[in-house]
């Protein structure tokens, strides 16, 4: 029998580790704690102009549609992994299920649930429109019901009976080969830095912030009066390269050049500056990238320390200039903080379960510094942004090499 794999972590590091090991003939089972498959990448925007930006979003949609249609591939997504016992060759894994209010199965994506839905925002929604599973989902904090009221709108509507109220969660036990943990990342979290205003005024967005605008709208505003901007700031290494983080994030400068570059090409007169300690521009043909922003972007090697919101709404920030070697101060009207990829925080949940390490940063540690694919646990594998910051090109490799050192632990002929 071809042996069975298990892959925890739906994301971009995951798929490619699944597509990977379903190609070469195994079977693949990937878990996936979200209601859809893709992770943070698929909520990541086209960085194109008039040319391509080589920013690699575009391979996620892609990758996603072959792992939902592969006959080897089984998703088992709204679901984690409670419990792990056994050895390489015979892992016993338990997985649960959280309830699901609509069944993905029986979805059609109609959308009649969402038109009627009364809450404010909607408690029903797709999570994306290239979703996989294509099902509409039910955030429970949202729904009217989990205030005490009586609503039943969209359930009676519903032409499938997709809808239920008190589902159960469902337990169902694996026995497979190996297993990959491709966990990915959390962004940091922009209010840690309160004195750079982050949730305290309305145009001082993340970087995330502004790929998700640009990816559901396809263009920038001002959040405060809906206007285009004129004058934006980015802030790099937001939650890099500082106390509590000592590392690269490895994707700030070049999405926040790539994104700098797409306002200047949305709004040609608008001024965009980038403030950074030095910019990463390592990656083939990137140099050029950036050497023909510089044309239009504006560079300034500084920190801003502190951002305020003037009366008038601009945004003022106050930064350390280090070219110039003194304190100054500019105004904006949008300033985007360029966060990074920290290691999530629910890591040592899954490390105690697996028996895995953790190393200093907080991401699963490797046992081989050649091999940052091995855990100290025979038999499990790390994939992606799980084990370090990575992009989507990288963290796709990272995905294969997992593959292909499972299927030579396991001793399987490709095919
Ligand atoms: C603001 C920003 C912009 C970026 N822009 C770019 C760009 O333009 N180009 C580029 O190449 N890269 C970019 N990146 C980097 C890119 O997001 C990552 O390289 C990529 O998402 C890493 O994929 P991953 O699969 O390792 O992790 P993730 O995308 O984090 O996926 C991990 C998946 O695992 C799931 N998961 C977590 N824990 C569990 C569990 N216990 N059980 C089951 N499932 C679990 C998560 O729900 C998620 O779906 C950007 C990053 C940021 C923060």
């Amino acid at each position: 029998m071809d042996p069975h794999v298990l892959v925890i972590g739906g994301g971009i590091a995951g798929i490619a580790s699944a597509l990977e090991l379903a190609n070469a003939g195994l079977t693949v089972h990937l878990v996936e704690k979200e209601a859809a498959i893709g992770g943070r990448a698929a909520s990541l925007c086209c960085k194109a102009t008039d040319v391509c930006s080589e920013c690699s979003v575009c391979v996620v949609a892609q990758k996603i549609r072959e792992a939902a249609i592969h006959p080897r591939i089984s998703l088992l997504t709204n679901s984690v992994v409670r419990r792990v016992s056994g050895e390489r060759g015979d892992f016993h894994v338990e997985i649960a299920e959280k309830p699901r209010f609509i069944d993905p199965e029986r979805c059609i994506a109609c959308g009649v649930c969402a038109e009627l839905c009364p809450a404010e925002p909607k408690a029903v929604c797709l999570p994306s429109a290239e979703a996989v599973p294509f099902s509409y989902v039910l955030d429970e904090r949202l729904c009217l019901r989990s205030r005490g009221q009586d609503c039943d709108l969209c359930r009676e509507s519903c032409p499938t009976k997709a809808i239920e109220f008190e589902p159960a969660g469902r337990r169902r036990e694996l026995t497979v080969a190996a297993i990959v943990v491709a966990t990915g990342f959390e962004v940091f979290d922009a209010r840690g830095k309160g004195s750079l205003g982050y949730g305290r005024y309305p145009n001082v967005l993340t970087g995330l912030d502004l790929e998700e605008t640009f990816n559901r709208e396809g263009c920038l505003r001002l959040p405060s009066n809906g206007k285009e901007p004129r004058n934006v700031a980015f802030v790099q290494c937001v939650g890099s390269r500082d106390e509590s983080h000592g590392y690269c994030s490895q994707v700030c400068c070049k999405y926040a050049v790539r994104l700098a570059r797409l306002i200047n090409y949305q709004i040609p007169d608008a001024q965009v500056t980038i403030f950074y300690i030095d910019l990463q521009t390592a990656g083939k043909g990137f140099v050029q990238f950036y050497e023909e922003c510089r044309e239009k972007v504006r560079f300034v090697r500084g920190v801003p320390v502190e951002i305020t919101q003037t009366p008038s709404g601009e945004l003022e920030v106050k930064l350390e200039n280090i070219s110039q070697g003194k304190a100054s101060r500019e105004l904006f009207d949008l300033v985007v903080l360029s966060v990074g990829i920290a290691p999530r925080k629910d890591s040592w949940d899954l490390a105690s379960i697996l028996g895995i390490n953790l190393g200093d940063c907080g991401f699963f540690d490797t046992s081989e510094p050649l091999n940052s694919t091995k855990t100290n646990v025979d038999g499990v594998f790390l994939a992606g942004t799980c084990q370090g910051p990575k992009d989507i090109p990288d963290s796709m490799g990272h995905g294969m090499a997992a593959a292909s050192k499972v299927i030579q632990a396991l001793g399987v002929q490709a095919r």
